[in-house]
């Protein structure tokens, strides 16, 4: 039998995801348990980079007390959830987790690189917060003390455990209904809220300029036009007034304009950031997409970004408090992430509107973001939600638009689209104009709990010249002045996120919140579900780099010698990068950053190896070469080695060539190729396929189907018809394994499973390779087996947590497409199918016994979100699929988790041994 999750939870608990993200030490008791021997095989020369455990210091976090809200406006239906949640996690003795990669040695080298104080920062700040939490359970009073730096309240935590929001049941439940709201559109008639002297309100209007780093022009192109002359002009207008205040999220930009300053001007921006004009806003090195990246490269371009800020500004200026407005659905991977690193809140923005509205209808917008797996809340995160459409200034200065469209002081005549032209503020109208804004501030403020109100006031590639900042800075500090004179109780000012978030944490009781944002959708059913199948190929590259980075660094490369392929790598986490919604010509730009990159690593592997002086290696002399490479950067690699190769092995457990077995961080000597399609020697599996099509039959079914589409573009999927791929002049090989048509070729290999997994499991590897060509197609594989799975559909969210979604038939089929970055899964009480992914890619299950997953998708038009084209790049895109059926289900009251041998395969599938060989030509 397998083992039961239940079993595996157990086992679980053995690890804190706060101290490492892959567990070391989990995974030595699962393999000790099932009898895993790891002793090095005669064929190891070498194993490089020693892994040294270091005993890791976890503090707990205490959490205050829960205090029951006395204006608690639960319904009745997060009152039964909630008991639902409390009694599921008591029953359920379980942290969950994760299929993440990084050792413990990886992470505790990085922190080490990046300055030993730094790793005491961490525990330091985590004592800190356990005496604030202490103190207050003492009775102290929040919000007297004070911090000695910011002056500022100490930010208390005021958590209601006894109302938790879980996105799961809220998407299966919500109606999702669109009704026009009026002037919100998406909401209601909000009425604003009452301030006077005894009831003040506080305004932060936070300025701000997204850039980013690639989409319709490319990273350089954006610099050298735009985003060079934001910053400077940022800066000179941030010096002029002490009053101005500045946010910047992207270090990439940031790190490259910091290199053309002299040294007056970089003391200049040292001391607004040191006096908190300017503050860096999560300091990752772009603001990456949190559906189809792994968490593993999420971590890089954050580590890239922090370590930047060390290096040139000080420790001081990391951020504490995450900026996320553009990436298209959010995952509670990345409240993790950002609770890891020591942020105390982040603000997220692109929410399906009905979600928001209904948060919004019962405040809230505002909640502590719990991992499902977390009992203790360890890892909770404040986070706050934009209330309205999208995060240009007429979204975000109240519920109308049409209002504050004419408070951005940039547009020109006839550029509202509410027909209302901004008006310069003077000392005539600025009665008028004050009121007027202030109304709306008043409106947004009745959505939150806290009497503080958070007013972004920026758009993309804002601030770009002199004009244009002074505009907004003088008109704005007008209307302040009018408004702190004039009205009892008003309090505004510009700010930062920092100044926001400092004021409201721990001033009401704060709901949980649970799960995750996607599929997110911004108008109508206008569902953002291309995106996670967009661009394929760059998609696959952008794994091609990290599994080499990986193994580079699991030979024990440091950040600082791999700095150049860690940053492409980062950069190519930008919501418009490994989503696949630049143009072409900037997608081409990001291919040849990373295929620049994979050939960086594998030139530092060479060295490596060379330098490492072992007899298996002089052997190939000077001639070593990577086995696995392409030509162009948009072109499929292939293998170019025959015979002895020597092989790496990036993982900890052992890996297998053929008859060669690696043991873990090890190089052998083998013979390629390691496999062949077929069967396992000696397997039992019957594998059945259509004698016409070749398609399997069993163990379980195999499809190829496409959509037929009439809209739709890089962001959106607009379904239309469904049918079967035209199977003409296909070659079936092989019974079966191996099938070629002209544009879709797969074969299968069967994969053995270790022993010490039991024999109740079928593991069958399918690799495509599509060439989609036709527009308006969008071509998937649908597998089936024999489950009832009564509409649970389990994917993964960045390869690290787990998302659980459930079919609902009175909801559109786009809405029902979910982001694969390595994982989807359907069961039953008897079996499970699990699907792994080389790749990310969109998912569905659309019928019971089924898993959908896209390969590629071609548009022909526009889908209307600024981009400007369709996705008619395509190019020859390689996908491999794990499939496992095993026995044994899960029980749909549970948390989700993946056995023991999906996390191996899981492993052995994301991380395959990299081969060098010696090129003859
Ligand atoms: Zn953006």
């Amino acid at each position: 039998m397998l083992r039961r999750s239940g079993e595996t939870d157990r086992k679980a608990t053995l690890f804190t995801p706060g101290s490492q993200r892959k567990s070391r030490l989990r995974r030595k008791a699962n393999d000790e348990e099932i009898g895993l021997v790891t002793t090095p095989s005669d064929v190891v020369e070498k194993t490089p980079s020693a892994s040294v455990s270091r005993p890791k210091k976890v503090v707990r976090r205490k959490t205050s007390n829960p205090t029951r809200s006395n204006e608690s406006i639960l319904s009745m239906t997060f009152a039964i959830l909630t008991l639902v949640c409390c009694f599921a996690s008591i029953m359920t003795v379980m942290l969950f987790l994760l299929m993440h990669i990084e050792t413990p040695d990886l992470q505790m080298k990085d922190l080490l690189y990046q300055g030993e104080h730094s790793l005491k920062g961490v525990l330091q700040r985590k004592e800190k917060q356990l005496v604030d939490a202490t103190q207050s359970l003492l009775g102290h009073s929040p919000g007297l003390q004070r911090d000695i730096h910011s002056g500022h309240a100490v930010q208390t935590i005021r958590k209601d455990e006894s109302n938790v929001i879980d996105m799961r049941e809220l998407n299966y439940q919500l109606p999702f209904s669109n009704e026009d709201g009026g002037v919100w559109k998406q909401g209601w008639d909000v009425q604003p809220v009452l301030v006077d002297a005894e009831h003040p309100l506080t305004v932060y209007v936070i300025p701000h300029s997204h850039c980013d780093p690639g989409w319709l022009k490319t990273f350089d192109q954006y610099f050298q036009s735009q985003t060079k002359s934001i910053i400077t002009t940022v800066v000179d207008a941030l010096a002029k007034d002490k009053r101005r205040k500045f946010i910047w999220a992207e270090i990439s930009y940031f790190a490259w304009w910091w290199e053309e300053q002299n040294e007056s001007t970089r003391q200049l921006v040292k001391r607004l950031l040191n006096e908190g004009q300017l503050e860096f806003v999560t300091g990752g090195w772009v603001q990456p997409d949190e559906a189809n990246s792994e968490l593993y490269a999420m971590e890089i371009q954050l580590q890239e970004g922090h370590t930047w800020i060390r290096e040139n500004i000080g420790e001081e200026a990391i951020p504490k408090y995450a900026w996320s407005i553009d990436p298209f659905g959010y995952s509670s991977s990345a409240a993790w992430l950002w609770q890891k690193y020591g942020f105390r809140a982040m603000l997220i923005q692109r929410v399906h509107y009905a979600i928001k509205k209904e948060l919004a209808r019962k405040k809230h917008l505002e909640f502590y973001w719990r991992q499902t797996w977390d009992e203790h809340g360890e890892h909770d995160i404040f986070t706050h939600v934009m209330p309205f459409f999208s995060y240009d200034i007429p979204h975000t200065c109240g519920p109308d638009p049409s209002v504050c469209c004419q408070f951005d002081f940039k547009r020109g005549r006839g550029q509202c689209p509410w027909r209302k032209d901004p008006i310069r503020v003077t000392t005539e109208n600025v009665a008028e104009r004050a009121m007027l804004l202030w109304d709306q501030y008043k409106k947004k403020a009745a959505l939150y709990r806290s009497n503080t109100v958070l007013v972004p006031l920026g758009d993309d590639f804002r601030y770009q010249t002199a004009k244009e900042a002074e505009s907004q800075y003088e008109n704005y500090q007008i209307i302040f002045d009018y408004l702190n004179k004039n009205v009892p109780g008003a309090h505004v000012q510009f700010g930062t996120l920092s100044d926001y978030f400092k004021d409201v944490m721990g001033t009401f009781d704060t709901p949980l919140l649970k799960g995750s944002f996607f599929t997110y959708a911004d108008v109508n059913e206008d569902y953002w579900s291309g995106y996670f199948t967009s661009r394929a190929f760059d998609k696959a590259l952008d794994r091609q780099l990290e599994r080499v980075l990986y193994a580079a660094e699991s030979m024990g490369g440091s950040s600082h010698e791999l700095r150049g392929p860690r940053r492409e790598l980062a950069l190519f986490q930008h919501h418009d990068g490994v989503t696949g919604t630049a143009k072409t010509k900037v997608v081409e730009d990001y291919a040849r950053r990373m295929f620049g990159a994979i050939n960086e690593t594998h030139e530092w592997m060479l060295a490596f190896i060379k330098k490492s002086q072992t007899t298996s290696v002089s052997r190939f002399g000077e001639t070593l070469k990577p086995c696995i490479s392409a030509s162009e950067a948009r072109d499929l690699s292939i293998n170019h080695c025959s015979g002895e190769v020597l092989l790496y092995n990036p993982l900890e457990s052992p890996q297998r060539c053929a008859d060669t077995t690696i043991a873990g961080r090890s190089f052998a000597l083998g013979f390629i190729p390691c496999e062949i399609p077929g069967n396992v020697a000696g397997s039992n599996t019957v594998i059945e396929f259509d004698p016409k099509t070749g398609l399997m039959t069993a163990p379980f079914k195999e499809q190829w189907m496409l959509w037929k589409v009439k809209s739709g573009g890089a962001y959106l999927f607009v379904p239309g018809t469904q049918i079967p791929y035209d199977m003409k002049n296909i070659t079936v090989e092989k019974e079966g394994f191996v099938i070629n048509t002209e544009k879709w070729k797969r074969f299968i290999v069967e994969k053995e499973v270790p022993s010490e997994y039991g024999t109740n499991a079928i593991v069958i590897d399918f690799v495509y390779e599509v060439s989609v060509d036709i527009d308006n197609e969008e071509w998937f594989v649908r597998f089936g087996a024999d489950i009832q799975n009564n509409g649970y559909f389990h994917t993964d969210l960045n390869g690290f947590n787990f998302d659980t979604h459930r079919f609902r038939s009175d909801m559109p089929i786009q809405s029902q497409v979910f982001p694969m970055p390595t994982l989807a899964s359907i069961d039953d009480d008897n079996m499970r199918l699990t699907i792994i992914s080389t790749h990310a890619q969109g998912t569905a299950s659309l019928e019971d016994g089924t898993i959908d997953v896209w390969l590629d998708r071609r548009l022909r038009q526009d889908d209307n979100r600024g981009l400007g084209q369709g996705v008619q790049d395509n190019r020859l895109t390689r996908t491999r699929f794990r499939v496992i059926l095993e026995s044994g289900g899960h029980d749909h009251a549970a948390e989700f988790d993946v056995s023991p041998l999906v996390r191996r395969m899981w492993d052995e599938l994301q991380h395959p041994l990299e081969m060098f060989g010696q090129v003859t030509s």
